[in-house]
């Protein structure tokens, strides 16, 4: 059975290929490619990880956000547990057969979203490690630096040495991306340090399978939206929940380029849809059924509409003096153009056409293999 390792950068927009070109590009070996697919809409991290992860939809594995609330409760969770996914993941897969895997996070957030207890797999995350991890890799940099990306990836390569796993998936922190525009000295870095533990990585692994890709892009961003506010002037009430929110406030203010519109009153759907599509910032609403078929969302997990903005928008209920300076984020659909570098792969590269192509193609190979 091949071995396989897939590592997601965070926020790793297709952009970024202008500014540095990976050397693990570039050093690629036969049967290799790079090319520019998509992400699973809302481009937010938990989605697409989960995706990347189930090789399904998120009308499938029930993921349509990082946070989910309900308006019968007025009560809302992070989608941070194990509990909350809907289907199999490599790792569920994987662990029933006893098959050796590794998990390593920068963000412990998607440890504890990927992971559950029954999975006999080693993980490990650079925000909140072991006392055992510390012994085995060191102190990590903080979650907040350019640095603990780098941890993980050589965290990570040192674990796959020591226990070689069948699975291997790494997935890392956006810190960088939203904080540091690409051409400036602390992005460039990052990367650099991204790209020396992953060409170590393959160099020591030569006979894997190795997938890099993203679960989301990043845009700079400078207008703000309140819906809830704009709704309002039209007396209906609604409450806006933004899909990119999570605990990692440092990083977005929770603004993001989509957003989930909950409206008290069912009767006032249409019309609210009608109010929100004619604002300046603003793509596309879409109702319930609409985000089922056209982005392949859960209805249960998700708002009354979905309102996606342009480029440069966001939406958020805080003052526009509170707005800050430099932004950058996602969670819309200018966000969805990332790369998906293959190395090794039995796979051709037409077959890969979503970053969820990559956990498809694995569960399908050992479907087949086992059959
Ligand atoms: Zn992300």
């Amino acid at each position: 059975m091949k071995k396989t390792i897939v590592i997601c950068i965070d926020g790793w927009d297709s952009e970024y290929l202008d500014y540095r070109k990976m050397n693990f590009i570039e050093s690629n070996k036969s049967n290799s490619f790079t090319k520019i697919v998509d992400s699973m809409m809302p481009s937010v991290t938990n989605v697409n990880n989960i995706s990347i992860l189930t090789g399904q939809y998120p009308s499938k594995h029930g993921i349509c956000s990082n946070y989910n609330y309900s308006i019968e409760t007025n009560h809302g969770v992070y989608l941070e547990e194990n509990r909350y996914i809907q289907s199999e993941t490599i790792f569920d897969i994987y662990s029933k057969n006893d098959l050796t895997t590794l998990l390593a996070t920068s963000k412990n957030k998607l440890k504890t979203l990927i992971v559950n207890n029954l999975n006999k797999n080693t993980s490990f995350s650079a925000e909140k490690p072991s006392k055992e991890d510390i012994i085995d890799f060191g102190i990590p940099p903080s979650i907040y630096s350019i640095k603990a990306n780098s941890w993980t990836i050589k965290s990570a390569a040192k674990k796959i040495k020591e226990i070689n796993p069948e699975f291997s998936y790494i997935t890392l922190t956006d810190y960088a991306m939203h904080k540091f525009h690409p051409e400036s000295e602390e992005s460039m870095e990052h990367l650099k340090l991204i790209d020396e533990e992953i060409c170590n990585l393959i160099e020591q692994n030569m006979e894997y399978e190795i997938f890099i890709t993203a679960d989301h892009g990043m845009s700079e961003k400078s207008n703000l939206i309140n819906l809830e506010q704009k709704l309002n002037k039209f007396r209906i009430k609604s409450k806006a929940v933004p899909i990119i929110k999570d605990k990692h406030e440092i990083h977005h203010s929770n603004l993001g380029g989509s957003i989930y519109v909950y409206i008290h009153n069912s009767k006032d759907v249409n019309e609210s849809k009608k109010i929100i599509q004619n604002l300046k910032g603003v793509d596309e609403v879409l109702t319930k059924s609409e985000a089922f078929e056209n982005l392949n969302l859960k209805k249960e997990m998700i708002g009354d509409l979905i309102v996606m903005g342009d480029k440069n928008t966001v939406f958020g209920d805080i003052p526009k003096s509170k707005f800050p300076r430099y932004l950058r984020s996602h969670a819309s659909k200018h966000e969805t153009s990332i790369p998906l570098v293959a190395i090794n792969s039995h796979k051709i590269s037409d077959y890969f056409i979503e970053n969820k192509s990559i956990g498809s193609y694995i569960i399908n190979s050992y479907k087949t293999l086992v059959e």
